[in-house]
C-alpha cells in the first residue's frame, strides 16, 4: 500500500515476485532468505527473532494455505494515519501489483517477510492494546496486499472481532472475492485504494486489470460495507482531470464510501527501488504542488463526496 510513512522493515531481504515461492529465487539477483517458523511453544511472539522449529517448506506452504501461519514485512505498535483513531498496523508481505510509485517495493514477495503464528501475532497485538484502545484505534492489516495471504489475514480479523478490536483492511481491492460475505463482517473498514479510472491508466501505473478492484468495490457498496478510497495524486500518471473526474464519479455512486484521502506522491521509497536494482520510472517526478493537490481534493468534492486532508 502507499502510505505517508515508512513502515519498519522487519525483514532485510528484499526482492521481488508474487505469490509464495518454494525457497529463494535469485531472479534479480537478490538472495531471498526464507525467515523461519517461530515456535509454537513460545507464547510470545518477538518480531525480530528468528527462531526455528525445523518445519519443511512443505509443511510451511501448507500451514500457509490453512492459514495457520503468515509471512509478515512489519508491525507498528501506534500509527494515526491506517484508519480511525490510533491503530496498530500489520504490515503483511506479498502484492500481485506493480504500482510505479509503490514506495514499499520490499513487500512485493511474500517470502520476503518472516512467518508467524496467528496466536503469536495476536500475541503481539495485544500486547500493545494498551496504546490504541481509548483511543478509538484498532487493527489495521496493510501491505504489500494483504489478500495475497487471505487465509492468514482472515483468521487475524476474526480473532480480533473475537476480542471486540476494530478492523481495517488497507487494500487494492483485486482479490476482494477471496473474502466471503461473511469475512467482510469481521472487516469494520475497507481502506480501498483506487489507483485509476480508466483501464488503460490502471494498467500502466499498476501492471494490472481494474475489473476485480471494480467489482470488488461495487460488491462493498451493495453490502453497505464502511470504506474509505483513496487515491494517490502522481503527477503525469494520475493527474489527468479526468481520470480524477471518473474515479470521483464513481465513487460518487457507492453509498458506503465514507470519505476519501488524496494522498500525494513521494519519493520515500526511491531509495529500496535503487538498492533492489529494480528500474524505477519516477526518478525525476516531483511531488505533486500544494495547488494540485487542493484542485484534485476540489474534483472529489464537486462530485459531493467528502475529502479529508
Ligand atoms: S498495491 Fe502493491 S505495488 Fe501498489 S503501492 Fe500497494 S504494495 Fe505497492
Amino acid at each position: 500500500m502507499f502510505v505517508r510513512r515508512e513502515p519498519v522493515a522487519a525483514s532485510p531481504a528484499e526482492g521481488g515476485g508474487n505469490l509464495p515461492e518454494q525457497g529463494g529465487d535469485a531472479s534479480d539477483g537478490v538472495p531471498i532468505a526464507v525467515h523461519p517458523l517461530p515456535s509454537r511453544a513460545n507464547a510470545h511472539l518477538d518480531l525480530d527473532s528468528k527462531q526455528h522449529d525445523g518445519l519443511s517448506d512443505s509443511e510451511i506452504q501448507a500451514l500457509v494455505e490453512v492459514g495457520e501461519v503468515g509471512f509478515l514485512h512489519s508491525f507498528d505498535a501506534g500509527s494515526g494515519i491506517d484508519g480511525p483513531g490510533l491503530r496498530a498496523v500489520l504490515w503483511t508481505a506479498g502484492c500481485h501489483f506493480r504500482c510505479v510509485y509503490c514506495h514499499n517495493p520490499d513487500t512485493w514477495k511474500v517470502r520476503n517477510g518472516r512467518l508467524a503464528t496467528v496466536d503469536d501475532t495476536m500475541g503481539e497485538i495485544v500486547k500493545y492494546r494498551r496504546f490504541w484502545r481509548n483511543a478509538a484505534g484498532g487493527v489495521t492489516v496493510s501491505g504489500g496486499e494483504p489478500l495475497v495471504q487471505t487465509p492468514f489475514v482472515r483468521r487475524i480479523f476474526r480473532a480480533c472481532k473475537r476480542l471486540g478490536i476494530h478492523t481495517a483492511l488497507d487494500t487494492n481491492g483485486a482479490l476482494g472475492a477471496q473474502l466471503s460475505d461473511a469475512d467482510l463482517l469481521d472487516i469494520d473498514l475497507v481502506l480501498l485504494d483506487l489507483k485509476a479510472y480508466t483501464p488503460q491508466a490502471h494498467l500502466r501505473v499498476t501492471g494490472q486489470a481494474i475489473d476485480r478492484t471494480l467489482a470488488f468495490a461495487a460488491r462493498l457498496a451493495a453490502l453497505g460495507r464502511p470504506t474509505w478510497v483513496r487515491y494517490v495524486l502522481v503527477p503525469g500518471f494520475t493527474d489527468d482531470p479526468a481520470e480524477i473526474d471518473g474515479v470521483a464519479a464513481l465513487a460518487a455512486t457507492w453509498p458506503n464510501v465514507a470519505r476519501v484521502e488524496v494522498l500525494p506522491f513521494h519519493q520515500l521509497g526511491k531509495f529500496k527501488w535503487e538498492r533492489m536494482g529494480i528500474a524505477y520510472s519516477l526518478s525525476d517526478t516531483e511531488s505533486p504542488s500544494r495547488d494540485a493537490l487542493a484542485a484534485a481534493r476540489a474534483r472529489f468534492r464537486a462530485a459531493g463526496l467528502r475529502v479529508v486532508v
